[in-house]
């Protein structure tokens, strides 16, 4: 299975490393294509997002990628909103849940935030009014709310889930979130198995910090999925074990959700499981159930035991040693 490889920037390389080491584990051959982007590939390309990284995700369809360091002063906003808007990679999935071991005030969280990943003020169409004033543009179109809901209820079908909440501020922005909303209720119809229901974004936010445990798949525009994922995040014990898919319909880029925490390059320290848990993603997406479940209770074990973690979860292991811990107990 050829699949196109962007260990990214910061602690990317540490990461990706671990995460080869355990796909690697499950058996499944490989042929990963390694393509340079963000920071790294300046020096060589003059551009970090070089056109070769686009082919290359374009022929092999799936791509996995570690953190981009996103450089300031050129013409790119970020290279990761530039590639999910060259990819249309208009659903965003973030799941959350706690793992035994991690610090964490809940004990069986299991949520699941599908962003809209390419519409929304996210999309970044805004310019001064003079001097003295700015402003900035919302877009949300029937299309692209359509597709969103179709996909969150898609997968809640798929993943065995009981429940669809679309998030939204319809009660102010009628038109925008009104339209989102509106389209939210309408695909809920073809999917008379999966309750439906709807939270005003303020509200969710409260509900979330208090009472987990009601919620299950949330869908919502750009970004409020961006703020809420992290709420989620933040819920589980933080930015390491966060993993994130990009979905579309001609590619998927499965990585984390956290940066290239630059502090950290080169040191052999952060937490491996955002990009493992994001193979654990990818391996799903190929069908590969057995061996995504296989490296997930291996994760699972080796953050219960608690000897071979990394400083986040309280350990002292380097990244390699705890992915090396994960591939033993594989
Ligand atoms: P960051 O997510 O890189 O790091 C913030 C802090 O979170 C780190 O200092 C560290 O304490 C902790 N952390 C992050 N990942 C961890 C891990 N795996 N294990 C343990 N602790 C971890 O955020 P930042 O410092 O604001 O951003 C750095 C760069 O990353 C910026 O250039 C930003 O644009 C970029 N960025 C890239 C992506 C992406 O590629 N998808 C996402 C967010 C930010």
């Amino acid at each position: 299975m050829k699949i196109t490889l962007i260990p990214g920037d910061g602690i990317g390389p540490d990461i990706t490393a671990a995460t080869l080491r355990v796909m690697e584990a499950t058996g499944i051959k490989f042929d990963w294509e390694e393509k340079n982007a963000g920071e790294g590939a300046i020096s060589k390309y003059g551009t970090p997002l070089p056109q070769e990284v686009i082919d290359s995700i374009k022929r092999n369809k799936i791509a996995l990628k570690g953190p981009l360091t996103t450089p300031i002063g050129t013409g790119f906003r970020s290279v990761n909103v530039a590639l999910r808007k060259e990819l249309d990679l208009y659903a965003n999935v973030r799941p959350t849940r706690t793992f035994k071991g991690v610090k964490s005030r809940y004990e069986n969280i299991d949520l699941v935030v599908v962003r809209e990943n390419t519409e929304d003020l996210y999309a970044g169409i805004e310019h001064m009014v003079g001097e003295d004033a700015a402003e900035s543009i919302k877009i949300i179109t029937r299309k692209g709310s359509e597709r969103i809901a179709r996909f969150a209820f898609d997968y809640a079908v798929k993943a065995g889930r009981k429940k669809v909440t679309v998030v939204h501020k319809a009660n102010i922005m009628k038109c925008t979130d009104g339209l989102f909303l509106e389209c939210a209720r309408k695909i809920s119809q073809e999917f008379p198995e999966i309750e439906f229901e709807d939270r005003l974004v303020d509200n969710m936010c409260m509900q979330l910090v208090q009472k987990p445990e009601l919620y299950d798949v949330m869908v919502m525009p750009n970004l409020y999925g961006d703020i809420v994922s992290d709420l989620c995040a933040g819920l589980v014990g933080g930015l390491g074990m966060a993993p994130g898919a990009n979905i579309g319909e001609l590619a998927a880029i499965f990585e984390p959700v956290h940066g290239s925490a630059p502090k950290y390059a080169g040191m052999d320290k952060v937490n491996p499981s955002s990009m493992i848990l994001s193979g654990v993603l990818m391996l799903e997406y190929m069908g590969e159930k057995e061996a995504a479940d296989r490296v997930l209770k291996a994760v699972k074990e080796v953050i219960a035991e608690g000897k071979t973690v990394t400083y986040d979860l309280g350990g002292t292991a380097k990244t390699s040693e705890m992915a090396e811990a994960i591939v033993a107990r594989m």
